[in-house]
């Protein structure tokens, strides 16, 4: 099915422009992630956008797109080439240059008319994101959907935008205003293929300056069809850019002197990577990481809501969220829920995105599924109890799926390695302390910070934890607490690094540098033509 949409879309038109016909050169070093696929295949290929343009890669590394729920092969992704990659660069350059000397209010109409094209093909490219990504229809357009109140956010940079002015002296005034960086990029994760872009491009778009996407090579089909909608909307050519591939390509973006920042999304390995190699090389990086968020069962808790929210927020996505609740502390008598929450899990359906009555889709590769499973055994090897086994699960028509069943182990230690790994699958692990002292100072011991929930009745319980706890997303009875524009993103500690969080004043703020003017216009100079003598004292 996919294909279908692949073909029909201009994902799939082969625009020969003299850039595609550029010779092959680049000497990149072998590539660590690429499948080696010959062009000869009849999959579709995946196109760069380059200064307006589907553009053909004249890659000789291609990277397979695959269905995880049926494994069927929907495209290839290129490993843009060196010219490829410095040629959406000079075309990002040319194009900053020119639309930052544009009107806030004219680069506002351009991200009004932006949100309304997504609102309008929402569903197509939820679909695409259930192909390419697994996760079902409705989650799918979840995740368009949190990705479009980004764009709305964008919409109102007229006022997000306005700068400060104060009188400092008789006729003297310093103003500041913000002014963009010129060439951004942007690095996304395979999780949430529309709204993780969506965090990125529009804000620094709407505040001047031109991007450079490079999405996820395991699911770029969502951010194509966004690129389509940007020309659409009006981003002029060269302003948004994109180019594929893995490690290479990463690379050149760490280290091409015309980028001046770059927002990445993703696992800690790459993560840190990038940010040390971008500020090595002088650039602004905002970089978030992987995650363990940690939900705390108070006994007062609302026993139902709180199986029902934790159920949701650990398996939904298949546990492919960085803000999924992926470890439970349970206070107390509250460790009684547990066979509970199993018996809400296993009602669960696993299966294709696509078929109305799923709740969970399959993970995103073969890799991470032995992966996932590989840590529920080490689990049980290390002495936690197995409470649910969704390994090993087949779903009937989706044989070759990456399914994992929602899956919980309890009884789990911190010292375990299903504690200290993120799984990214429907793994919940569970714990149990005596206090609500004991679970904060558990989870202030882990090194991520980027959400956790607890459940209570109590507003007290609730202050002391929201207080005590190091982390910077906290949900009281709320489980996947995260913020929607004006505020920000605020993951803490070892989910972060960087200072400048996503969107809300402080996306603008990283897409933007400030410039303070001091000037001086003395009213005594229109009536005055004799010069002053005395010592200036402003
Ligand atoms: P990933 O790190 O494998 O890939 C992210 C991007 O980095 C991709 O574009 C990829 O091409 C590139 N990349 C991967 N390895 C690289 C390397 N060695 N050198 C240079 N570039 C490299 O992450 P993923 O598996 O796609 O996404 C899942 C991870 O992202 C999880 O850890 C999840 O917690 C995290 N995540 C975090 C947040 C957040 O806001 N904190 C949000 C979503 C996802």
């Amino acid at each position: 099915m996919l294909s279908a949409i692949l073909k029909s879309s201009s994902l799939n038109r082969a625009a020969q422009s003299p850039l595609a016909r550029r010779a092959f050169s680049t000497n990149l070093p072998m590539l660590q992630q690429a499948s080696q696929v010959k062009q000869t295949s009849q999959a579709p290929t995946v196109k760069n956008f380059i200064h307006g343009e589907m553009v053909e890669s004249q890659a000789n590394k291609w990277i397979e797109l695959h269905n995880p729920a049926t494994q069927e092969l929907l495209g290839l992704v290129p490993e843009s080439t060196l010219d490829e990659l410095k040629e959406a660069t000079k075309s990002a350059e040319a194009a900053a240059k020119e639309w930052k000397k544009t009107t806030a209010l004219h680069r506002q109409r351009v991200m009004l008319d932006l949100q309304y094209l997504i609102r309008q093909n929402m569903d197509r490219l939820a679909e695409n994101i259930v192909q390419e990504q697994g996760k079902t229809f409705v989650d799918a357009k979840g995740d368009v959907f949190r990705g479009l109140q980004v764009v709305e956010q964008a919409c109102a940079l007229t006022s997000q935008l306005m700068g400060e002015k104060l009188t400092v002296a008789k006729d003297m005034e310093t103003y500041m205003y913000r002014e963009p960086l010129g060439v951004t990029a942007g690095i996304c994760p395979f999780n949430f293929p529309a709204m993780i872009p969506l965090w990125m491009f529009p804000l620094s778009i709407a505040a001047g300056n031109s991007m450079i996407m490079k999405p996820s090579e395991r699911d770029p089909g969502a951010m194509m069809m966004l690129a389509e909608l940007a020309a659409e909307a009006g981003v002029p050519k060269g302003v948004l850019n994109i180019v594929h591939g893995s490690v290479d390509c990463v690379n050149f973006i760490c280290d091409e002197p015309a980028i001046k920042a770059i927002s990445f999304v993703g696992s800690d390995n790459a993560g840190k990577h990038i940010y040390t190699r971008g500020n090595a090389n002088g650039k602004r990086v905002q970089a978030n990481l992987g995650a363990k968020n940690h939900a705390v069962v108070m006994p007062d808790a609302n026993k139902q809501a709180a199986l029902n929210a934790i159920a949701g927020a650990a398996f939904g996505a298949a546990g492919q969220r960085c803000m999924a609740l992926s470890t439970l502390v349970m206070v107390g008598e509250t460790k009684e829920w547990l066979p509970e929450l199993a018996e809400r899990a296993k009602q669960l359906k696993v299966g294709y995105g696509m078929d109305p009555e799923t709740d969970l889709g399959p993970v995103i590769t073969p890799q991470a599924k032995e992966r996932a499973e590989r840590l529920v055994q080490s689990g049980v090897d290390e002495g936690a109890n197995l409470l649910l086994d969704g390994r090993g699960i087949v779903v009937k028509g989706y044989e070759k799926g990456n399914f994992v069943g929602p899956t919980i182990l309890s009884d789990v230690k911190t010292n375990m390695e299903c504690y200290r790994e993120e799984i990214f699958a429907p793994v919940l692990v569970c714990l149990q302390v005596d206090t609500l002292d004991e679970a904060i100072e558990l989870i202030n011991a882990n090194p991520y910070g980027n959400g956790t929930a607890i459940f209570t009745n109590s507003g007290p319980v609730a202050r002391k934890f929201e207080h005590e706890i190091d982390v910077g997303q906290v949900g009281i009875n709320s489980p996947i607490p995260v913020p929607v524009p004006p505020f920000s993103f605020t993951g803490s500690r070892g989910s972060i690094l960087g200072d400048m969080n996503f969107y809300g004043k402080s996306g603008l703020h990283f897409y933007t540098k400030p410039k303070t003017v001091t000037a001086l216009w003395r009213e005594a100079d229109a009536t005055h033509s004799r010069s002053s003598v005395a010592m200036p004292t402003m």
